[in-house]
């Protein structure tokens, strides 16, 4: 059957479902773990959007709930799992309720051998790669009364086009690449997401344009390693040349773009980062681990030297950057000797903020075979350490921004203080201002009067 007639059925049997029930039919997104689970979620949500369903919060009045899932730890995976056991009550009470689990957990075979033997409340199973042919396996569910899965993995690339039902009105991540080739050890992506392909320049150049023209001020380009960009397109393009025709794009406010990898940071790149002042000022660079020993463990393919010589070009070609990183502390055979000069290189470049993780033992990755695991408590007290020395830092950066004016793209009001707004400057930081009016999605400026670690208040000016 066409793409064109299952849409139609589908939306007669949206219309259908509106007349008999009097209500469109309503969908609930549970979507867990990065940027890009989220961006395949805002695709659902379009697809379905336009068949007339309605987005709601609440999963016992959903009539579909899509799970978009991640399976970077886990502790992740075990939590997808029980908010799935739970579902099966709601399932019980509206045995016509539609439940679709898809996402990075969808393309592990034994999470999959698992839902189709004990999770019978899943109707449908898509794939990483599927995004787009969600329509398809949701018109097998609805007309053909049985369970529906596509898991193949094709290293295709998404339609372009397609509808998109985007959380934030003035913020959107752009994905620019799919998947990843790097094959960090401890990383189960390359498994799940597949191998890396890039967009064509023209089409996410022209998705960005109808975006600025819907509202967006701010873009965050979106990959698991944006840095490689543009491998096997034709013409030859690469990311810093991607960046300076977004940074081109017409009353485009800001752009952001993660996550890098320092492997791939070229000069060519650190100049366009420098060049165009709507490219924000905030560079984030994995490093992960401070110990060669551990980066080759890793198959990071950089050394410490190598990172610290990239640190000290970017800070010197761009002295306002914001520079931010991620660390795994307890990684198989790490020693004391070898934590020490992780904690050495954080206080040598001198992060703005960190995020740390423990390193924990992920199925199906090179580094969960390896000798010397590290005992839960070491990596306890590791990053307990290391989060002290970098909570340090953070505080002595931001005590310099107080009395500083920043340029901040309001979020919404804070989830703590209904009086106090939040937002984010240039570089990133979090900045909390109190406010009368609600100037969500505007860039306004606020002075900087306090300093914390993790963020800064001020007054709006
Ligand atoms: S670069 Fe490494 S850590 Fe990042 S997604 Fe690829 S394999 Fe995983």
């Amino acid at each position: 059957m066409s793409y064109e007639n299952i849409k139609e059925e589908l939306l007669n049997w949206s219309l259908k479902f509106k007349e008999k029930q009097g209500h469109a039919p309503h969908m609930c997104f549970l979507t867990f773990g990065c940027q890009m689970s989220f961006h395949d979620a805002e695709l659902i949500a379009g697809l379905l959007w336009e068949l007339g369903f309605v987005k709601i919060d609440q999963p016992e009045q959903a009539d579909i709930i899509v799970m978009n899932t991640c399976s970077v730890r886990e502790s992740a995976e075990n939590r997808v799992l029980g908010q799935l056991g739970r579902l099966k009550h709601l399932k019980e009470n509206n045995p016509d309720m539609i439940i679709a689990f898809g996402g990075c957990m969808a393309q592990r075979p034994e999470i999959v051998e698992k839902i189709e033997k004990s999770y019978r409340q899943v109707d449908l199973l898509f794939g990483t790669h599927k995004i787009d042919d969600f329509l398809r396996l949701l018109h097998n569910v609805l007309f053909s009364q049985s369970r529906s899965k596509d898991l193949e993995e094709t290293n295709a690339l998404p339609k372009e086009g397609l509808p998109r039902l985007r959380v934030q009105k003035h913020s959107a991540m752009v994905s620019i690449t799919y998947g990843c080739n790097n094959f960090c050890t401890y990383c189960i992506v390359p498994y799940v997401r597949g191998r890396e392909r890039s967009r064509r320049p023209e089409d996410i150049i022209s998705e960005i344009e109808f975006l600025v023209a819907d509202g967006v001020k701010e873009v965050t380009l979106l990959g698991q390693n944006v840095n490689s960009y543009g491998k096997g397109l034709e013409p030859q393009v690469d990311f810093a040349d991607l960046l300076v025709e977004v940074a081109e794009i017409t009353d485009l406010k800001r752009i952001r773009f993660m996550t890098s990898h320092p492997r791939d940071v070229s000069d060519k790149l650190i100049s366009a980062f420098a060049q165009y002042d709507n490219i924000c000022k905030h560079f984030h660079l994995p490093l992960q681990a401070g110990s060669n020993s551990i980066l080759k463990a890793m198959n990071r393919g950089y050394s410490k030297e190598k990172y610290l010589q990239l640190a000290q070009k970017i800070k010197e070609d761009v002295p306002q950057v914001s520079f931010t990183t991620d660390i795994i502390v307890g990684f198989p055979s790490e020693t004391e000797e070898e934590f020490q000069e992780t904690l050495d290189l954080v206080e040598k470049i001198g992060f703005d903020s960190a995020y740390t993780f423990i390193y924990s033992k992920r199925g199906g990755t090179p580094a969960a075979q390896m000798e010397g695991q590290v005992p839960y408590q070491i990596k306890q007290q590791r990053i307990q350490r290391l989060m002290d020395l970098q909570a340090e830092i953070s505080l002595q950066k931001n005590l310099k921004l107080e009395g500083e004016t920043l340029q901040v793209l309001v979020e919404g009001p804070s989830k703590n203080d209904a009086n106090m707004y939040t937002g984010r400057s240039d570089g990133y930081k979090l900045v909390h201002f109190p406010s009368q009016e609600d100037k969500t999605g505007e860039i306004i400026s606020v002075k900087i009067e306090k300093a914390s670690p993790w963020h800064l208040t001020g007054r709006l000016v």
